[in-house]
């Protein structure tokens, strides 16, 4: 009897093995690159299973990036990816991809951010192109490209409806606001962006950067709010000033509260506020000096 149930266990515990993991599992994997403060890492995502899987972003030029990267697919019984879907063409998103040429990989993007991509992932220079609306088929679960333009022209994100999860890219990060300016950022279109994204059905987003946001509502919300808010501040601030130059204005906003890496990036963010008011017909420019017109 006893010798019966260890042969009997020995064999469910062999089957199981034998067993393959075809669970879909989407994987947050963190990979230190230099990025903006606070943040320290960037993320990429593994979809798929041990069949079939693919890679959202790519994390930097490094050799770390790999080994995290197939850390994770062993951890995780995950088939090597065949394809990269680029978010866009940042350094800490795109430029890992010229550490993962041996997968012979796929690699996927706007068309609107072709051009930054190629000149980023050079000598990678074969790209595939996905448009708004698009349905990739990765073991089984489909996911749905959308374009969202904002942080960069061609910025994708990708929405697993079924899972009910966004992978946002830079559009979402887990701590604060992501940074939006020129010249490859706008911010009529992000706002756009966000007012679309909202609409979306999600449980989850999976940011560029931080932890997986569980409140993801709230936080598109939040962003939306702080954009909106600055907005109205920089109209006021014209008010009572009159006359400011982006700097100034970025100093009267931030009131030396500011991390000095970040200020290049607060002002670019400031200028970006400022050319949507310009295209609204709120604000003037005139010798490096903005006004409110009236
Ligand atoms: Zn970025």
């Amino acid at each position: 009897m006893k010798m019966n149930m260890l042969t009997k266990d020995l064999f469910h515990e062999r089957m199981r093995s034998l067993q393959k993991d075809r669970t879909i599992k989407i994987i947050r994997v963190p990979i230190q690159t230099p990025t903006l403060w606070p943040h320290t890492e960037t993320n990429c995502y593994l979809i798929g299973n041990d069949k079939e899987s693919l890679l959202v972003d790519a994390g930097y030029d490094h050799q770390t990036t790999k080994k995290e990267l197939e850390r994770a697919i062993l951890e995780n019984s995950l088939a090597k990816p065949k394809s990269i879907i680029l978010t866009h063409s940042h350094p800490d998103h795109a430029l890992g991809v010229r550490q993962l040429i041996d997968w012979s990989p796929i690699v996927y993007c706007h068309n609107d951010e072709k051009q930054a991509i190629m000149a980023a992932i050079s000598p990678v220079n074969e790209l595939s192109i996905l448009n708004d609306d698009d349905i990739i088929r990765i073991a089984g679960l489909d996911i749905t490209v959308i374009h969202t333009p904002g942080h960069t022209a061609g910025h994708l994100s990708l929405y697993i409806a079924s899972e009910e999860i966004l992978i946002a890219g830079d559009n979402i990060v887990t701590d604060g606001t992501t940074w939006i300016g020129p010249p490859d950022g706008d911010m009529t279109d992000y706002v756009h962006t966000l007012n679309r994204l909202k609409q979306l059905k999600i449980t989850k987003i999976g940011p560029g950067h931080g932890e997986w946001v569980l409140n993801p509502h709230e936080q598109i919300e939040f962003v939306l709010e702080r954009r909106l808010y600055r907005e109205s501040q920089i109209k006021s601030l014209l008010k009572e000033h009159k006359q400011l130059t982006s700097n100034r204005l970025t100093n009267l906003i931030y009131k030396n509260t500011i991390h000095p890496s970040i200020y290049e990036v607060a002002k670019r963010t400031t200028e970006a506020h400022l050319i949507k008011l310009m295209k609204e017909d709120h604000v003037s420019l005139k010798d490096s000096v903005y006004s409110l017109r009236s």
